[in-house]
This record gives C-alpha cells, structure tokens and sequence, in this order.
C-alpha cells in the first residue's frame, strides 16, 4: 500500500489532504503560475481558471459531499490557499472569498433548501459568491454596521453600501452571482441575507482598480438601494448574524494565514536560488553573513508558521465558534512573515528583485493585503490580549 502520504508535512495527514496537495501542486504550476503575471498587470480575474479550479474539486473542499463538495476539515482549505499563494495570492484570494467566505458560511450556516439550490453551483465554478461585511464608514467596528433590513410582509427591504467586497465585480457590467450580506435587523441585531444578481435594487457600485496588490481579484462596492429580499433568503436564525459572522472569520482568518506561509515559501525559494548563481567580489553572494541572515531568519520564521498554521488548522472545528485566539494568532503572525519573506527576497535580489518578472515584488504588494483583510493586525492585538487578560488559563499549557 502506498504510504507516501504520511510524509506530507502537516499535522495529522490523511491520504484525502494528500490528494489534495497534489492536485493543488499540480495544477498551480501548470495553469496558475503561467498567468499570474500577466492577470496581475491587467487587474484581471480569471474566470477560466476558476472554473478549472471547480472541475478539480478545490472550490469545495469543506462543503459537504451532499452538495458536491470534499466534506474535508480546515487542514484541507489550508492546503489549497497556501498552494495556491505560492504562485498567485491575488487568484488564491477570490477562490478563498467564494469557497470560504461565502460557500463554507452558507453551508454552516444555511437551510436545506438554501444549500441544496446554491451550493452545488458554488462549488462548480458556475456561481461565483462573496460576502459583505465592511461598509465605506464601517470596517474594524464591524459590529456597528448600517445596512439595513427591514421586514414587508414576507420580503425584507434592505439599504446600504458595502465596500472592498473580493468578487464584487467580475466584469465592467456584472457582478459576482450571489452575495451573503450582514444587515441590522434591529438595534444591535445583525442578520444574515442571500442577495443575488438580478434583484432590483442591486447594483455594482465603485470598482476598486490600482489596487496595491491582489490585482488578480476584483475589489468593488454594492449598493443595496432598496432591495427587496424574501424570507426564504435570510440565512439561520432572526439576529444569528453576529455568531455567524464570528464563526467564519475564524476560518477567514486561518485561510488567509495559509496565504501568508505559501507566499513565505516561494520567497524562500527564490531567494535561495538567486543567492546560488548570483556572484558579486567573485564569489556567490550565498558566501555573505547578512544575505545568509535574510535567508535563514525567512527559512525558521516560515517553518515557525507553518507549523502554528497546521497545528491550528488541525484542532479548529468547522461550524463551531470560540476559537479566536488562535485564528487570529495564526493570521496576526503569518501575515506579517508573508511580507518579510518578501521583502527579504526583493533585498537578497537586489536591483532584479524590484522587477516584475522575478515574481517576488508581486508577492511584497500581494502581502501587505494579508495585513488588513479579515481583520487588520491591530484588530488581531485588540482581541488576543482582551481574550487573553479575560481568560489567563489561555497561556498555560
Ligand atoms: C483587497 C481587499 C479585499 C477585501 N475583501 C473583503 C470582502 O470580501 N468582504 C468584506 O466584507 N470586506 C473585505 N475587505 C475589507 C477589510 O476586511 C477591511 O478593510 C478591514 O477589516 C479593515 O477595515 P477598514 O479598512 O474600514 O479600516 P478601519 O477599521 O477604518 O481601520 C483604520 C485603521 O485604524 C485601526 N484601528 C481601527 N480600530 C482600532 C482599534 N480599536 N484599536 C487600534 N487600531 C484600530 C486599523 O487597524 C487600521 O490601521 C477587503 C479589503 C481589501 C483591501
């Protein structure tokens, strides 16, 4: 029989994650790295490679079999957003907005009927779903959001704007294909709501374009403008929002952690290549103290990460809320070695390090996302330390 499997460096491996990293692997140097550049420059999705990305099972790998899906645990969807962020963080984020943000959140959280019509479009590739949080006045203070629903009969009438929202916009005139949408219901009451493309009222606001970074992903703003929703779409319980929404940032975090330690990877290698072949004084620069230092700090801070992130992707449990310590710890400290690796190589380059073809200036800009999206590091320091000083037993053993 072949064991092979037990040798993927993770925590807890199974035969199903192994499947899943060669196909991830796989796929990202044969279709992803090729047209990452090019998608970066053009402030392109690629919906083609969407779509592949859903014929290989990678769109779903969380979502039960029921509905299409893997029904595989978070080490699964870690393995996919880190595979995936060696070569293309921008491509990998859209895929994690749809397959975590909106798919996974609809499947913890939606009625049978609800999954039973969406997910399996979701997890094809023939749907494509975000989720809105953030409000233009409204980010970190989530909790204190405008948009509004309003019950009529049995339609709810919802109003507001949210913004930054990943797969906002896939072209000049549609947006993404369905949307789940956190409005108040009352006062400090937070639902949960499916809008979807078609409803009156529904519209693509501001295209977010000369993004930083992520340029592989579209960024826009959706205005509800009097929407009328039907009970059927509200999603869980009347005023379930908030829980909801703390539950999945919990694996929004994680997510976006895995992005951090594949983007550290392919730095690595990077830079441990250039400091191979490239000669100054006459000898290779792998020969001087303080390139050796950038590479390897980068080696024992991703390892470090790497092993935080499956350590914690193995002992969280999908569905459940309550584990924020540890996503955000996870994120707090993987966003931020993501961008050093980074920025080590672009140092380690030098001059060829700066230029778009040597891949690492992209991944630098990609990076920096990883520092606010899903929550910004001051977020993370905010809650650690509350539910730290809270709950002291957290830091025994
Ligand atoms: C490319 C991209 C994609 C995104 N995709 C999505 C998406 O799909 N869906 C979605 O809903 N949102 C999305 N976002 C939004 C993202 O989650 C927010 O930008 C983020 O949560 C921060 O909110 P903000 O930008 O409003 O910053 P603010 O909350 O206004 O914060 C501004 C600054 O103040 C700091 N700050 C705020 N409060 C405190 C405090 N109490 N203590 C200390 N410092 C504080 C912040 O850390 C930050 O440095 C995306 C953003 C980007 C850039």
């Amino acid at each position: 029989m072949d064991e092979s499997w037990r040798d993927l460096d993770i925590y807890a491996p199974t035969p199903e994650h192994a499947l899943v990293a060669r196909t991830v692997r796989e796929f990202t140097e044969s279709e992803v790295e090729p047209q990452a550049l090019e998608h970066d420059r053009a402030e392109r999705f690629n919906h083609a490679l969407f779509r592949s990305a859903g014929e290989l099972g990678l769109l779903g790998v969380t979502i039960p079999e029921t509905y299409g899906g893997a029904g595989l645990d978070a080490s699964a969807a870690v393995i996919v957003c880190e595979g995936l962020s060696r070569s293309d963080p921008g491509f990998a984020l859209s895929l994690m907005a749809h397959a975590i943000l909106f798919a996974h959140n609809l499947s913890v959280n939606g009625s049978e009927e609800q999954k039973r019509r969406i997910l399996p479009k979701a997890v094809s590739g023939e749907w494509i779903g975000g989720l809105c949080m953030t409000e233009p006045e409204v980010g970190t203070d989530v909790l204190s959001l405008r948009t509004t629903a309003k019950r009529d009969g049995d339609q709810w009438i919802l109003d507001g704007t949210k913004t930054f929202i990943t797969n906002g916009g896939i072209d000049e005139t549609t947006e993404g294909d369905v949307f789940l949408v956190y409005a108040a219901t009352g006062e400090k009451e937070i639902s949960t709501f499916l809008v979807e493309k078609g409803m009156t009222g529904f519209r693509l606001g501001q295209k977010w374009t000369d993004k930083l970074g992520m340029r592989a992903s579209f960024t826009a703003e959706l205005v509800f403008d009097g929407v009328r929703v039907p009970e059927a779409n509200r999603v869980g319980e009347l005023g379930d929002g908030t829980t909801q929404m703390m539950r999945n940032l919990e694996v929004e975090r994680l997510s976006i952690a895995a992005m951090g330690i594949g983007i550290a990877e392919r730095c690595l290698q990077v830079m441990v290549d250039y400091a191979n072949q490239r000669k100054t004084f006459g000898r290779p620069i792998r020969d001087y103290g303080q390139i050796q230092r950038y590479i390897a700090e980068t080696f024992a801070e991703w390892k470090a990460a790497r092993s935080f992130v499956y350590d914690t992707a193995r002992r969280i449990r999908l569905g459940a809320v309550g584990q924020r310590v540890d996503a955000d710890a996870t994120k707090l400290f993987a966003a931020q070695v993501g961008k050093r690796a980074a920025d080590a190589a672009i140092q380690v380059l030098g001059g060829y390090g700066y230029m778009g073809e040597y891949v690492v200036e992209r991944l630098w800009r990609d990076a920096k996302l990883l520092e606010i999206g899903g929550g910004t590091l001051e977020a993370h320091h905010k809650n650690l330390s509350k539910d730290l000083c809270r709950d002291p037993g957290l830091v025994r053993t």
